[in-house]
This record gives C-alpha cells, structure tokens and sequence, in this order.
C-alpha cells in the first residue's frame, strides 16, 4: 500500500477515515457489502505527511476538523494522541 497522493512513493501509511465514513453511527448495523463499499470509499491511506497535509492525525487516522489548531500544525497529532504520547 502507497500513499494515496499524487506522486508520493512512500509506503508507510496510515488508514485515514473520513469524516463522511466516521459520521455513519449505525454502521455496525449495514449489509456487508455495503460496509465494504464504505470502507472502500471512506479510508484514504497517507503517510505521515499527507496525513497532516490532508487534515488526519498520522497516528490514529481521526480527521481533525480544525486542521489550524496549534498543536496538531506543530505534531500533525489529534488531541486524543498527543495527549498520549505526553504521557509517555
Ligand atoms: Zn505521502
Ligand atoms: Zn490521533
């Protein structure tokens, strides 16, 4: 698995969900197919990079809604991680 954008050769990536695809709460209960078809629509593989670039956090794949907030700018990190990694 490559990165998904355009010209980007790396192969460490994260799954990236989309906002679309994290929005469905009742995903658990959609045929099969559908869920794959989902899937297949709604993760975007990025390295760590893009994943910033994009909008996601690189290490867990959330969309961040407000891609200018400050500590996600600086360790392209969610609240959520970077919380974690303070931690560690
Ligand atoms: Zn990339
Ligand atoms: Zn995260």
């Amino acid at each position: 698995m490559k990165c998904q954008h355009p010209g980007c050769q790396r192969s460490l990536v994260t799954d990236c969900i989309s906002p679309k695809l994290s929005e469905i709460n009742h995903f658990d209960s959609l045929d099969d197919y559908i869920q794959a078809k989902l899937i297949e629509e709604g993760i975007k593989y990025y390295c760590p990079e893009h994943c910033q670039q994009y909008g996601y956090c690189w290490n867990c794949g959330t969309y961040q809604a407000d891609r200018n907030d400050i500590k996600f700018r600086k360790t392209g990190l969610c609240r959520q991680c970077s919380r974690d990694n303070d931690s560690a």
